[in-house]
């Protein structure tokens, strides 16, 4: 059986067990969420968080120092980032329009007792300056995945521009990212279970009483995501990345399945780059370069949910929102998007900052936080997809480049 089956039936028996042990017998449910569920997912979660930071690295340097000159390297990131761009706010942009149109926060919404602590969002400026890091090592010992691209990102461009003299660094790289690839591939036979106990975390604990109450939000965001998946990523991979969307859709799906079970783009990163590479045969260099940097500051499907979700907070506290705020909504969602960390539940966070900066109450992401885990899964699976449509499309873009051009790490490869 191929081990995409296999990990879609993981997640089928896993909400199937998670909502039969939610009604019938929660404490049973409370017991072996203890000992199996949470245990298998957190195990699965662990091993592939394990891998994220060194394949971002290795991935990044080694993708850097294969687009060679610094005009490659220009050119590339700059298709990179205006894809990436472009898609977020056709995204929110489809959010909006969804929003309006079947007012799902127009339901007769109780508002009392809504509290929430929104922690601090960072500023705008803030993104933009923490960007480099004082201390790399720090970034990698942290985690801090922008700060971890911008010092991969310098060190790649060096070992392009040192060429021979530093030879010997850059097989090292390349070794490194033979064992985390190998790595990766050990870890996914395990996804398959740690699926399973994921969703049946997961859906035990909720069961199905928010999905009814918020029935309609979901919905539309839901609506939202599958609209961009199919349009927005189907359009851009046959007309600019000449390539079936079909088979994009049904060649990217592994990861998809992995993104909604972690709700994580950071850990779903060295799964997506495999799928891309293998399954929709993007050339190393360009996917270890997009994805890496996709999977941290691309997020279409937050930027879908955040732009439903403002609408709909704004429809159940009776706010009407002018055009020039939403022009600044959609602006601030793609800010908030690149923001966000490919992390669970970030997103949500970072609606606050969409909220204040259109003064809507930020009390509000009271209301949708009980349902945000489901819709958590279903939008890192449409984050990580995106990230695939650019690299499939900068990669045709960049065939009519490549006559001549030599690429070190496609021929190691
Ligand atoms: N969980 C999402 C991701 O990792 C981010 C978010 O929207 O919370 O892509």
């Amino acid at each position: 059986m191929r081990l995409t089956t296999k990990i879609f039936i993981g997640l089928l028996l896993g909400a199937v067990v998670g909502l039969i042990l939610h009604f019938s017998a929660p404490s049973l449910f409370e017991t072996l969420d203890n000992y199996v569920f949470s245990l298998l997912g957190t195990l699965f979660l662990n091993l592939i968080k394990m891998l994220v930071v060194p394949i971002v690295f290795f991935s990044i340097v080694l993708g850097t120092a294969s687009l060679g000159d610094p005009k490659k390297l220009g050119r590339i990131g700059g298709k990179t980032v205006a894809f990436f761009l472009a898609t977020t706010t056709i995204a929110i942009t489809i959010a909006l329009v969804l929003a309006y149109l079947f007012q799902p926060g127009k339901t007769g919404i109780d508002t009392t007792g809504a509290t929430f602590e929104s922690r601090e969002a960072p500023t705008v400026v803030e993104t933009f300056t923490n960007i480099i890091p004082v201390n790399p090592i720090q970034s990698l010992a942290e985690g801090n995945m922008l700060q971890i691209i911008a010092f991969s990102i310098f060190v790649g461009f060096a070992l392009a521009m040192l060429g021979k003299k530093t030879e010997g660094v850059l097989r090292l790289m390349e070794q490194g990212n033979d064992i985390m690839m190998f790595l990766v591939n050990l870890i996914m036979r395990f996804a398959p279970y740690g699926a399973f106990g994921l969703l049946a975390s997961a859906i035990g604990t909720m069961g199905l009483d928010g999905a009814k109450a918020m029935a309609s939000y979901m919905l539309v965001v839901l609506a939202g995501l599958v609209i961009h998946a199919v349009i927005t990523y189907g359009t851009a991979v046959s007309l600019l990345g000449k390539m079936n969307p079909v088979h994009f859709l049904k060649g990217f799906f592994p990861a998809m399945t992995v993104g909604f079970s972690t709700s994580s783009s950071s850990a779903t990163l060295p799964v997506s780059m495999k799928t891309a590479q293998e399954n929709l045969n993007v050339p190393k260099s360009i996917s270890s370069f997009v994805q890496p940097l996709g999977s941290t500051i691309n997020m279409d499907g937050t930027a879908i949910m955040q732009g439903v979700a403002t609408v709909f907070i704004a429809q159940v506290y009776a706010v009407d929102l002018s055009f020039s705020q939403l022009l600044m909504v959609v602006l601030v969602a793609v800010l908030a998007s690149i923001g966000t960390a490919g992390v669970p539940g970030v997103g949500l966070i970072m609606l606050a900052m969409v909220l204040t900066q259109v003064s809507l109450p930020v009390e509000g992401i009271a209301l949708i936080i009980g349902i945000d885990r489901l819709l958590d899964m279903t939008r890192t699976a449409l984050n990580v997809t995106g990230d695939a449509a650019c690299a499939v499309v900068v990669a045709e873009s960049e065939k009519k480049h490549q006559d001549g051009e030599e690429n070190p790490q496609q021929l190691h490869a």
